[in-house]
């Protein structure tokens, strides 16, 4: 084992110190060699309210401090059979929005050629798209997993059709989707009309709104979407602001009423066995973020899905013998 990367201990330095890669993983400039890795996209150039999004690979980079490699919950040891490492940022163009997505997709067609399976920090939403079309060249159209308060299949924004509320219209018209197994979960709040969430019901995505969650478990909602997706190549794009802004109110579109972290914790191990080619953590904006607690969430989520990675054996753990 002592061949793949490790992240830093915090017996070897303290958890405050040292550079701040994703979970003090070591950094790589190539993905040569590398089974999955942690990549940025400083970008907030495509959001329609608070900004703040340029920021979020570093502080969840920052956030992830503490993050050990064994997950307690699920046995997962993901550093045992995976060759992991951060391969920093995508140099998008801060001043054009749409030359940014083309560098996007460029960059994750270099990675994707390496067969890494490639985990982003984000970000504003916009990013998931040009990540799609990339994923589209190497796997064809995927089944999606979306976590997000929002649909973000608007036509067009302000006139625009890049922005953050329009990725997977666009993902839909590339053809980067396999219609039948696209799965919308946690939507919510006010909209212009009906059809806000039922176009994608009309494509025969699957809408899950968040209220058709509240107080349940979603493990037995994760059973049925993985007896749906099967073999599929999937793809997972988790927005911050499907939790509930008590959990994570460092975000640029809140929204009441949405998912707990618990609820989080279970779509993503609840993921576990199916054929996850990609994942991203997106909308986290630190200057709404003074506790650092939402990048710090969405850290513990990225770890969460390289915990489900193909490759990565899970384990229940012991438990406590009691029936309760
Ligand atoms: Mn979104
Ligand atoms: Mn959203």
């Amino acid at each position: 084992m002592t061949e793949r990367n490790q992240p830093l201990g915090g017996n070897d330095m303290p958890r405050f110190g040292g550079p701040a890669t994703m979970m003090r993983l070591p950094s790589a400039t190539s993905p040569e060699g590398l089974d999955a890795a942690f990549i940025g996209i400083p970008m907030d150039h495509g959001t329609s309210n608070r900004p703040g999004t340029r920021l979020g690979p570093r502080q969840i980079r920052d956030e992830s401090r503490m993050l050990r490699p064994y997950n307690m919950a699920t046995g997962a040891a993901p550093f045992d059979h995976l060759q992991v490492a951060d391969l920093g940022d995508v140099p998008i163009n801060t001043f054009d929005l749409k030359k940014s997505v083309d560098i996007i997709t460029a960059h994750y067609n270099t990675v994707l050629k390496s067969g890494v399976i490639p985990l982003t920090l984000g970000g504003d939403h916009t990013l998931t798209w040009p990540i799609l079309r990339a994923i589209k060249q190497r796997h064809g159209p995927v089944a999606l997993i979306h976590i997000d308060a929002h649909a973000d299949i608007n036509e067009t924004m302000f006139g625009e059709t890049v922005a953050h509320g329009c990725p997977f219209r666009r993902a839909w018209e590339d053809g980067c989707l396999d219609n039948n197994k696209v799965f919308q979960i946690g939507l919510r709040g006010t909209g212009y009309a009906p059809e806000d969430f039922d176009w994608a019901r009309d494509q025969g995505w699957t809408v899950i709104q968040a209220e058709e969650c509240w107080g349940k478990s979603l493990s037995g909602l994760m059973a049925q979407i993985r007896t749906k997706i099967g073999n599929t190549p999937v793809y997972i794009s988790y927005d911050i602001d499907s939790l509930d802004p008590a959990f994570a109110p460092g975000t640029g579109t809140v929204e009441p009423g949405g998912l707990s972290t618990r609820q989080a914790l279970e779509i993503i191990r609840g993921c576990a066995g199916l054929n996850i080619v990609g994942g991203d953590l997106v909308e986290v904006s630190p200057p709404y973020d003074p506790s650092g607690n939402t990048a710090l969430i969405g850290a513990n989520l990225l770890y969460e899905m390289l915990c489900v990675l193909p490759g990565v054996p899970q384990k229940t753990p012991r438990g406590s013998g009691m029936v309760f």
